[in-house]
């Protein structure tokens, strides 16, 4: 055994018989425990220093120049990382973290030597990171070494700023450096802030970079679509920064209560947001929804796929709608029909294997932007469904507008991301074969499909709408859009 591993040796014996057994811990008072923590912590540093040091070492004895004589080619792996990981049993990002840190406590030894015993007591200070020589990155390797930055806000802000691209850049980069531990210490910043702000001095310092990496980012979109056993189909999107900030701002405005967002400041404001906090369904279901919901009405409004917008199709057998509107009507009326409930009806799309719920077939056909196929029982096409009863683009915008969003007390989806339900009970054709825009509110897909299935019917007294729910008094639901408040505030509308 070498000098060094005898020292080490008994130092973990040393430890064994000093550290404390669960049972001295649970012993402790709070104040104590804390103590404790500090003084472990202090220790795990030290030992953490040695193994990174250690670890930078290997690395460097497993160059790839050096050929058969790398050290990681003569136990066979890949690299010196590779070889600290197998070693310490740690995951191969620390392992890297290690061999980095190890460079920096080199670099800070060569700068500034001092004796292992005085790390730590000398008093933090910006003038002598400062008066330091060595290269620009000097003063983070000292500050970590001696204990003033973590070694994982050291490692952050390496990472976040990268290297100088010339000589002549590195003043800039050595007083940015100082600038961001000053930072660190009177900010008490955490590893993903250091490495947050390192990373935007980065930009300014370097040009460059800055339109290579924004470039860089916008390449690597990419949107993988993968239809799963059961039905589920996963969309696994990746999107730049700004192509998020786009999707992510109003979705994130409009579920802002739930989302951790900023209180609300008007009564109106927080009285959406109470009801949303009650709303039964889980965050990830309510993203969902308003992501869909975004995405679906942005394809169903004019201008992107011009005349030419795809249809969906559902297919369906006369049998079968007619359950499905039978049990439409029975939720709305809570009365189970003559002999019981009928079967329940089904229907198909286009090329998928699971079929529809009725409810699913009668909302789709309500909003009147998915074409219903209708299908006898030997499987002749009968008809398409009636146009009279659904609404045109102009029309279901002139509603968005006039409603402000989904209709439902404490929705938050604003007027693009609603579709709209046909006020008049299906099969019930209105008097003069048309379809006006009193005919039909905005609902967003969510609560336009849980009227249906729940049974909610929608009752028009002239200009205002009442939501019949089973077993509740009628509610009037109030338009949101600020026009209407005007109107009735002026006494034009009742
Ligand atoms: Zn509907
Ligand atoms: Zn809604």
């Amino acid at each position: 055994m070498t000098p060094i591993a005898e020292r080490v040796h008994e130092l973990a014996a040393a430890a064994d018989s000093a550290l404390p057994c669960a049972s001295e811990v649970a012993r402790l008072s709070g104040p104590d425990e804390l103590a404790l923590l500090g003084e472990l912590s202090a220790l795990r540093r030290r030992v953490d220093a040695s193994i990174a040091l250690v670890a930078s070492d290997i690395e460097r004895k497993s160059a790839h120049e050096l050929g058969a004589d790398s050290l990681a080619r003569k136990a066979g792996v890949r690299s010196g990382a590779e070889l600290v990981q197998k070693a310490t049993g740690s995951s191969l990002g620390d392992a890297k973290k290690a061999v980095r840190v190890g460079v920096m406590l080199e670099t800070a030894e060569a700068v500034a030597p001092v004796a292992a015993s005085d790390i730590g007591s000398e008093p933090r200070s910006i003038d002598v990171l400062s008066a330091l020589g060595g290269d620009w990155s000097a003063p983070i390797a000292v500050a970590t070494r001696n204990g003033w930055l973590s070694a994982e806000i050291g490692d952050r802000i390496l990472g976040g700023l990268g290297k100088p691209r010339d000589d002549a850049s590195t003043p800039a980069y050595r007083a940015a450096v100082l600038r961001l531990i000053a930072d660190c210490w009177e900010g008490e910043l955490t590893p993903e802030d250091a490495a947050r702000t390192a990373k935007a001095l980065r930009a300014v310092l370097d040009r460059d970079w800055a339109q290579q990496n924004a470039t860089r980012l916008y390449e690597r979109r990419s949107l993988k679509r993968s239809v799963r056993g059961d039905g589920m189909v996963k969309y696994d999107l990746l999107v730049d920064p700004l192509t998020d900030a786009q999707i992510w701002t109003p979705i994130f405005r409009h579920l802002s209560p739930r989302l951790g967002g900023p209180r609300f400041m008007t009564d109106e404001e927080r009285a959406r947001a109470e009801e949303l906090q009650q709303d039964a369904r889980s965050n990830e279901q309510l993203l969902a929804d308003a992501f869909t919901a975004f995405l679906i009405a942005g394809v169903t409004a004019s201008g992107v796929f011009g005349k030419y917008t795809p249809t969906v199709t559902i297919a369906v057998t006369t049998g079968d709608l007619k359950n499905a509107i039978t049990a439409d009507r029975a939720r709305q009326t809570s009365a189970p029909p003559g002999d019981g409930p009928p079967p329940a009806g089904i229907a198909w799309l286009d090329g998928k294997p699971e079929p529809l719920t009725g409810a699913q077939l009668i909302t789709a056909l309500c909003d009147g932007s998915i074409a219903g196929v209708l299908l006898d029982e030997t499987g002749q096409a009968l008809d398409a469904t009636k146009a009279e009863r659904t609404f045109s683009t102009r029309q279901r915008r002139a509603m968005a507008i006039r409603d402000g969003g989904c209709l439902m007390p404490g929705c938050p989806l604003p007027p693009d991301a609603t579709e709209a339900h046909h006020v008049n009970p299906w099969g019930e054709s209105p008097q003069n074969h048309t379809t006006e825009t009193k005919d039909g509110i905005s609902l967003c897909r969510f609560h336009h499909l849980n009227l249906h299935n729940m049974g909610g019917r929608i009752e028009r007294r002239v200009s205002t709408y009442w939501l019949h729910w089973p077993g509740k008094e009628p509610t009037r639901l109030v338009p949101k859009h600020a026009l209407i408040a005007q109107l009735r505030t002026e006494g034009e509308l009742t």
